[in-house]
């Protein structure tokens, strides 16, 4: 997060037609969500100061800062992902959820020296599939890198989340809120939790062996 919360206001759209699009919100004035994606096409939500969400000085929708953010200030190759699609918001999502677990527990697992790296949100090509949007953490030393996890969602299939250890899939799923679930807290800590049990699982029953 930067320093400055204050916002653009001079390059953000201000349109007094748009309204906050919460449900319920009573908010009489939006403003644009300022995403536009690698075909140009841009955002059409509005959202009012208490629900517009500020990344780097700039509003966006709930989603868009969200990939925004996992991009940390780099710039993704090709453009931003595609405005309809959900894979990088999902990845990215899903690699806030994962930060802190997958830190510790590589953290943990690893010999004296070492050091977790993280990764922003990146896009890789997937043979014949188009893009991937992947977040991905390493375990380093001096000599070179030891363990990597990955968490990846595929722009065909931007429901499900593949999560890999040193290349490897070891895990995959449908978040329960996109299968119709509540979306409530409760059942993103299950989903997280379980996923981060799996690359532990993984991740102590291995030797160090060297994947790079
Ligand atoms: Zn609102
Ligand atoms: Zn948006």
């Amino acid at each position: 997060m930067e320093g400055s919360h204050a916002l653009d206001l001079a390059s953000a759209p201000v349109d007094n037609d748009d309204r906050c699009m919460v449900p319920g919100c009573e908010e009489q004035s939006g403003i644009r969500c300022n995403y536009i994606d690698w075909r140009g096409r841009a955002c059409r939500t509005s959202w009012c100061f208490a629900h517009w969400k500020l990344v780097r000085g700039k509003p966006y929708c709930r989603r868009h800062a969200t990939v925004i953010e996992g991009l940390d200030g780099e710039h993704a190759v090709g453009g931003l992902p595609d405005l309809t699609n959900r894979a990088a918001s999902l990845a990215a999502w899903m690699g806030r959820e994962l930060e802190a677990p997958v830190r510790a527990l590589l953290q943990n697992a690893g010999p004296e020296g070492s050091r977790v790296i993280s990764e922003p949100l990146r896009p890789a090509l997937a043979p014949g599939a188009g893009r991937r949007w992947q977040r991905a953490w390493t375990l380093a030393d001096d000599s070179g890198v030891l363990n990597r996890v990955s968490v990846e969602v595929e722009e065909h299939d931007d429901s499900e989340v593949v999560v890999r250890v040193d290349g490897s899939v070891i895990g995959q799923g449908i978040p329960p809120w996109i299968q119709g679930g509540t979306g409530s807290e409760e059942e993103r800590r299950d989903f997280r939790e379980a996923i981060a049990h799996s690359i532990e699982q993984v991740i102590s029953g291995r030797e160090f062996v060297r994947v790079l």
